[in-house]
């Protein structure tokens, strides 16, 4: 099979078209129109095969993973996702794998409205990058910058699944069946909190998405606001699987620090955490306060015991 009739199984399914984009896939770029007075907000990601996941990955799960994994990024910033782009290196020209491929990316794309209109096929390792494109109010985008001490600190969803879920992957993790099959959904299916950002974003400060695990992304946005936290241990959000692991003895470093969560975390101003709150119900997303935000850098868990201890940054660092 040669290159074109690769590209051709990546096009949108039929009815996938949207009205702003004026020309798609096809041509040397495409033309897209974006609506008056918003700004563009543009975020990528590449998944390189060994790596960031196993040779030998389900491709529809591949191509789901590729896109939630950016459009988490846009969800953190309170964005509306329109467009996506993608590159693909591949070590030989595999139709089954790109069909797949194609239909785990365009079920998540179709579920959000986002259009696949370029991107690049070559030879080479296993790898996929994605770019994508959506578009906030002027001034509305959510960034990491504006927290400030006595601000909450909020996440959605639970913590810890997706790195249950590559435990039981790798054998290493004998949670019973249902809760399994749950946690591995976790970490090859996550669901980006596209809905949730955008309602969420304008009574918050400041946001990210929990990719690397809780103390690394927390951290970041600590940073780039300058200031510190506390949280407390007793309020972090597991799921049954999280809770049934813990249970076992399991480290609960693990649903810290595993990553691959891509959940919000969110601080907001006290003034704004009932009007916050309010909109996660309306929207039946699972929303908990697990700190504070405070002046002193580093993050601070305090036990249920009282027992205070720092909390490293750890996470998953490419050049250490
Ligand atoms: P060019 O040589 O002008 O870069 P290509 O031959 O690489 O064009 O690609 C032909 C068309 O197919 C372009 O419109 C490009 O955007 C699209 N395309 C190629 N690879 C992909 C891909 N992996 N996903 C989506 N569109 C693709
Ligand atoms: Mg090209």
């Amino acid at each position: 099979m040669d290159e074109f009739a690769l590209i051709e199984l990546l096009r949108p399914p039929p009815g996938a078209a949207r009205a702003d984009v004026r020309l798609g896939m096809g041509d040397d770029g495409a033309v897209l129109v974006p609506p008056p007075a918003c700004e563009l907000v543009a975020a990528t990601d590449l998944l390189v095969a060994g790596r960031h996941f196993p040779e030998g990955t389900d491709p529809e799960a591949l191509g789901h993973k590729a896109l939630a994994v950016n459009l988490s990024d846009l969800a953190a910033m309170g964005a509306e996702p329109a467009w996506a782009l993608l590159q693909l290196s591949l070590p030989e020209a595999d139709g089954d794998f790109v069909a797949a491929f194609a239909r785990g990316f365009h079920r998540l794309a179709g579920e959000h409205r986002v259009a696949l209109v370029g991107g690049d096929t070559v030879r080479g390792p296993l790898a996929v990058g994605v770019t994508v494109l959506g578009w906030v109010a002027a001034g509305g985008a959510l960034t990491r910058a504006g927290a400030r001490p006595g601000h909450r600190i909020y996440v959605t969803g639970s913590l810890g699944d997706a790195a249950l879920g590559l435990a039981c992957r790798q054998g290493g993790c004998d949670l019973p069946g249902p809760l399994r099959d749950q946690v591995v959904e976790r970490l090859e299916r996550p669901r980006p909190r596209l809905a949730a950002g955008r309602a969420l974003a304008p009574q918050a400060s400041a946001g990210i998405d929990i990719s690397d695990g809780l103390p690394a992304d927390l951290g970041h946005l600590l940073a780039a606001s300058g200031c510190g936290a506390r949280l407390q241990a007793a309020e972090l959000p597991w799921s049954e699987a999280g809770r049934a692991f813990l249970a076992a003895g399991g480290d609960r470093r693990l649903l810290l620090e595993g990553g691959d969560d891509y959940e919000l975390c969110l601080t907001v101003a006290p003034e704004r955490e009932r009007a916050l709150c309010q909109i996660a119900r309306e929207l039946a997303v699972p929303l908990t306060c697990i700190g504070t935000v405070e002046a002193e850098p580093g993050i601070r868990l305090a036990e249920a015991d009282g027992g205070l201890q720092d909390l490293p940054a750890a996470g998953y660092r490419h050049f250490p």
